[in-house]
């Protein structure tokens, strides 16, 4: 019996190797950071040796400092930044561009074209996503279209493209398994999420050919072997990083919601066995779900500025030195005066969808110092989230369950409480702060046949505790602000 499990965390900026015991429990981790390259504004790239050659260090890393033996690994599984591209020769093993990041704005100009051709509605439909340069198409079409002789190599099968898990476990097993799972699949633009197969007509729209895509899976299954330091580890489990986070926050029900507050936040809503259109601009996507289970489908939105607000604070307003320290002074002041804060540095998202909004303070008073800004700060990431957990409550009828959370700005306990008591929600926070690899981990331990993880693991739970009177007072006020944010972008045309 073997006790260990590795999963393998591969994000925008880092890779990460985490080994977790039998019970979950992480036992050592490695991390490297690896460089963003920035050919033009708004393009990112990544190189895909790079991720690769990262990717192995920490893993060897990782067992080394541990000094668990390699041959008492059951499984590994990957989780991954989603929508990034990578294609490359199926011969020599070689990328034949730089993996174009999610981030990256260079597919922009040929989904606008698409869009005003008319396909948005029918690659909604079939993907569950928005026609946006964010998602994996539009990126393998600019590289077969600038890449000298790409589109004839890959016409003749010569080249493969790869979600950055795909390409991961293409490397690690020498070569030997092209393959992806259902939750990196559906963020790509090309894969029909009701018949879970690649779809042909939307692979001729963006002209990408069938050949070089990769077999789908489900999320927990054997994929391969990895020859790993004199060992025979089982690759078992794959999920795009969002879905590895419902998965390891056990929201694998209906009703069942998490959100990553990070620089950004990310909300996902289990939706169960349907597949939910929204009507408020949230994405529907894959849930992770092991072979021989019924694929379950999430809604998807995000607050672009989360935590972010937090730096905004520390860094440009230099109204605190470290991003923790601002409970302290939000517990200051008994509320925020009055001041509300709507980050929309960038615009403002679901439900909202206006990219030319731009970030507003309202309700200032003589009276109000810097701890009322700090506290509307905070507040602003639970309500924007507020704002996305309202939409998924409509689109799914009003069934939301718990919330989980986790991510960096989830360790404070006065936004946690404020988001319990403005969505009137039960919010509990594990002691596990791994969400993400904890999900890759639970899904090659399931395939490798380890004991699942107790039900009864730690974690703190804040309840609403505010009058309905004073939740509706406060959210009103928060609408008056968005109302005077997205006025402020028409005044300015
Ligand atoms: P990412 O994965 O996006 O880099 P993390 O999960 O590491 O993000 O979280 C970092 C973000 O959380 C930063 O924006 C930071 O300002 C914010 N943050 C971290 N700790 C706290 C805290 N105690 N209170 C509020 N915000 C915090």
């Amino acid at each position: 019996m073997k006790n260990y499990i590795l999963a393998l965390d591969e994000g925008t900026t880092s890779t990460r190797s985490i080994l977790f015991d039998r019970a979950y429990n992480v036992v050592c981790t490695a991390q490297h950071e690896f460089p963003q390259i920035y050919p033009r504004p708004g393009w990112v790239e990544h190189d895909p040796m790079d991720i690769y050659a990262n990717q192995y260090a920490t893993m060897t890393e990782c067992i080394a400092k541990s000094g668990v033996s390699p041959s008492d690994i059951a499984g590994a599984g990957i989780t991954n930044q989603r929508e990034t591209a990578v294609v490359w020769n199926r011969h020599t093993g070689k990328p034949v561009y730089n993996a174009i990041v999610w981030q990256c704005r260079r597919s922009t100009a040929l989904c606008e074209a698409l869009e005003r051709q008319g396909c948005g509605d029918m690659i909604a439909e079939k993907t569950g996503l928005k026609l946006d340069a964010y998602f994996s198409a539009g990126k393998i079409k600019w590289i077969l279209d600038h890449v000298d002789g790409a589109r004839a190599q890959a016409e003749r099968g010569e080249l493969l493209f790869g979600t950055v898990d795909t390409w991961l476990l293409w490397k690690l097993t020498d070569g030997a398994v092209h393959v992806t799972d259902r939750t990196n699949a559906s963020r790509t633009l090309l894969y029909n999420i009701h018949t879970h197969t690649w779809d042909r007509e939307l692979c001729d729209l963006f002209g990408v050919p069938m050949c070089m895509l990769p077999e789908v899976r489900s999320s927990s299954e054997h994929y391969g072997v990895m020859h790993l330091m004199g060992a025979d580890v089982p690759l078992c489990g794959i999920a795009g990083d969002q879905q590895a986070a419902l998965y390891g926050q056990d929201c694998v029900h209906a009703g069942d919601l998490k959100i990553t507050y990070g620089t950004g936040c990310f909300l996902l809503a289990n939706t169960g066995e349907t597949p939910v259109r929204s009507r408020h601009g949230l994405l529907t996507t894959v849930a992770a779900a092991c072979a021989g289970e019924p694929v379950q489908y999430a809604l998807e939105g995000s607050v672009f500025v989360g935590g972010a607000i937090i730096q905004w604070l520390r860094d440009e307003l230099r109204l605190i030195k470290d991003s923790a320290d601002s409970e302290y002074f939000a517990r200051k002041v008994r509320d925020s005066g009055g001041v509300y804060i709507v980050p929309a540095f960038a615009g403002l998202g679901a439900p909202y969808w206006n990219m030319r909004a731009r970030g507003t303070i309202t309700g200032l008073t003589r009276g109000a110092g810097a701890d009322h800004l700090i506290r509307a700060a905070l507040e602003s990431i639970a309500y924007q989230s507020e704002d996305v957990i309202a939409a998924m409550r409509s689109d799914m009828g009003g069934a939301i369950g718990n919330l989980k959370v986790d991510g960096g700005a989830s360790a404070n306990n006065l936004l946690m409480q404020f988001q319990a008591d403005i969505s009137n929600v039960t919010v509990i926070r594990p002691a596990q702060k791994e969400a993400t690899a904890l999900g890759a981990a639970l899904l090659a331990g399931k395939a490798a046949g380890l004991p699942p993880v107790s039900a009864d693991t730690p974690h703190t739970v804040f309840r609403p505790a505010i009058p309905e009177e004073e939740r509706i007072k406060l959210l009103r006020g928060w609408r008056k602000a968005v109302k005077a944010c997205l006025l402020s972008e028409e005044t300015n045309d």
